[in-house]
């Protein structure tokens, strides 16, 4: 080693980024054959336990099957045990159900890597991103498949996780702070999908078709502190988000578990914040029926913005005493004062009667004036923010096409990550 230090250092000019390469690849290549003997010291050295088959019979050691096996250091030669049942002639190869490496040839530390890796960017980027970073050749559509599956582990993961929380409830529910409010936020948001994932759904397009399937996407977060200017500030680093494209109904149960897991139970104040859509309140009848629901000001004004264009045409604006009302929670006041003319037209009747509709349904839950004193956080911008971050960032690309599975996998995977759980998730994997 001291020989080629010279030796590079005896060149006229330093290079030091060759230099780093070099070194740095010489590292990966002396870890690899570590790790090589690692394996085969494990392998000689490791008990080895009566190898059973599903069908009870014990199975028969049939020597060694190689296998490449690419790790974070590179290709690692290996030859791992191969068993077979004389019965039924099933086999297993225990050391890969050992080493959680079974029907792949990727290490744990490199599908991490990919899996990370196509969560965040493209899968043509994620491979660039990984030869860059890591020196790993893998080609995008392996990514894909390897981020999809492991996306699929998560989602097993969440799902046994919710099932047991619902079951036997929390087993050391998080300390909540004094006077902390407990927020539930939760909305929803297309992703493109492909032809095939649309048969038979009504859409948005001018012909009645469909390009986009909705992704509901919650989040929790809490809230102690005021800012400086006395309004409420989230809790730094305290929101976690669920999401998938799937039915409302489901959507309630992975909202409710993750309330669950952050402390629901635990929690004195308990508001639930959202658009006011009808499936939004089942929900929040369903899973939180003691929360206080507030549906979101931003969309109460944006309603309000309609009724004026009803009244008085495409530029007009609410005006500034409806939305007085509005801000003091005089929602019966509201609904008298922009329903106390009728448009002539039988078109428009029928669009002031929808839009005074929404303010109907949702008057118990926009009594804005008393949130405010009560210092509680009355639009549901975070939660958008998250449709913009959590999905739209890495599904609504142009061009994108998906799968609901291979969404609802990419969705599962990012929710993990950005609720700060992908160590556990690998974690919750270790044998
Ligand atoms: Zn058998």
């Amino acid at each position: 080693m001291r020989g080629l230090a010279t030796a590079l250092a005896s060149r006229q000019s330093p290079d030091f980024e060759a230099w780093e390469t070099l070194m740095l690849q010489a590292a990966r290549q002396g870890g690899a054959g570590v790790l090589g003997s690692l394996l085969t010291h494990w392998q000689a050295h490791d008990p080895r336990p009566v190898i059973r088959c599903q069908c009870g019979q014990r199975m028969t050691s049939r020597g060694r099957r190689a296998k490449g096996l690419l790790t974070t250091l590179g290709s690692v030669p290996f030859a791992r045990s191969f068993y077979q049942c004389d019965q039924c002639h099933q086999s297993r190869f225990p050391d890969d159900e050992r080493l959680d490496i079974v029907n792949t040839t990727y290490s744990p530390g490199v599908r991490r890597l990919m899996a990370r890796a196509g969560s965040q960017t493209q899968f043509e980027q994620a491979a660039e991103d990984l030869l860059c970073y890591g020196g790993l050749r893998i080609e995008p559509r392996e990514i894909e498949r390897v981020a999809e599956e492991v996306g699929r582990q998560v989602e097993q993961w969440l799902s046994e996780e919710q099932a047991h929380l619902v079951q036997h409830g929390i087993h050391a529910p998080p300390k909540l702070q004094t006077g902390t409010k407990f927020y539930v936020s939760f909305d929803g948001t297309g992703v493109p999908v492909r032809k095939n994932e649309l048969v038979g759904r009504p859409g948005k397009q001018a012909d009645g078709s469909a390009r986009t399937r909705e992704v509901k996407l919650g989040c929790v977060f809490t809230q102690v502190g005021l800012d400086r200017e006395g309004r409420p500030q989230r809790d730094p680093d305290s929101t976690t988000y669920v999401g998938a494209i799937e039915s409302s109904t489901l959507f309630g149960w992975r909202m409710y578990a993750e309330a669950l897991r952050r402390g629901l139970e635990q929690a004195q104040t308990v508001i639930v914040l959202t658009d006011g859509q009808r499936y939004n309140h089942t929900i929040a009848q369903t899973h939180f029926p003691d929360a206080v629901h507030i549906v979101d000001l931003f969309h109460a004004f944006e309603h309000l913005t309609l009724i004026a264009r009803i009244f008085w045409g495409p530029q007009a604006e609410s005006p500034p005493a409806w939305r007085d009302l509005l801000e003091d929670g005089n929602i019966g006041r509201l609904i008298h004062q922009a329903g106390k003319r009728l448009p002539s037209s039988a078109k428009r009747r029928k669009a002031l009667r929808q839009e005074l509709g929404y303010f109907e349904n949702n008057a118990s839950h926009m009594h804005y004036a008393e949130y405010r004193k009560k210092k509680f956080f009355i639009g549901s911008g975070v939660v958008e923010a998250g449709c913009r971050t959590v999905i739209g960032e890495r599904l609504k690309q142009s061009g994108m096409r998906w799968s609901v599975r291979g969404a609802n996998a990419i969705i599962a995977l990012r929710c993990c990550i950005m609720s700060g759980r992908f160590e556990d998730f690998w974690a919750s994997r270790a044998p």
